[in-house]
């Protein structure tokens, strides 16, 4: 663990947790997910770009049969009721009758996984559910249902671990926060 504050783009951080606290988190979560889809043969949906550290770590401890997709996340002004469009980009697997599992790296308003999950729901799979990193409860704007989270975290930004800080930090093997 990094002991000392860093500074990113002239703006202070200080260690928040560590590879180990990280681990464990990831660890207790692969071992639900092995439990629960056990010979169900998930299909994990990994939203790019902040997901991928965790999205390692966390399928190096499923021991059970599955699939592996990356996906982008687009959002663009619509004239919709929304206000909000997205995108999917990188699906190409067949999803009708699959269990999906989207791995996610914060869930923080919720409005990227409000729009996303009705999106992968229109393809006929036979589950949806998420897999978060982090939570920030205090921040959540939508109703939706989060079954698997690693830690849930206070309404402060975070570093490190795949996320970045206007593109810088996603190497961090720990994470930070923003004093
Ligand atoms: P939501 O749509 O739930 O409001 O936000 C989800 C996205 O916001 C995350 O995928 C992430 O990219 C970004 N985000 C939210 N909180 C943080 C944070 O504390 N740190 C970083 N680096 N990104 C965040």
């Amino acid at each position: 663990m990094g002991h000392s504050h860093i500074t990113i783009h002239k703006k202070a951080f200080r260690p928040y947790l560590s590879v180990a606290q990280l681990d464990e988190a990831v660890t207790a979560l692969a071992a639900r997910l092995n439990a629960d889809y056990a010979g169900r043969e998930p299909l994990f949906v990994v939203v790019l770009t902040g997901a991928f550290m965790f999205a390692s770590d966390l399928l190096k401890h499923i021991t059970e049969p599955c699939e592996i997709v990356f996906i982008r996340v687009a959002s663009y002004e619509g004239t919709g009721s929304s206000g909000v469009v997205q995108e999917i980009m990188g699906l190409r697997e067949e999803v009708q009758g699959r269990h999906l599992i989207i791995v996610e790296d914060i869930v923080d308003t919720g409005t990227t996984m409000h729009h996303l999950v009705p999106k992968l729901q229109a393809n006929g799979p036979a589950s949806v559910e998420i897999a978060t990193l982090f939570f920030k409860p205090e921040s959540l704007r939508h109703k939706i249902d989060l079954r698997y989270v690693a830690l849930e975290i206070p309404n402060d930004f975070v570093v490190g671990y795949g996320l970045d800080y206007d593109g810088l930090g996603r190497n961090l093997p720990d994470v930070y926060v923003a004093v």
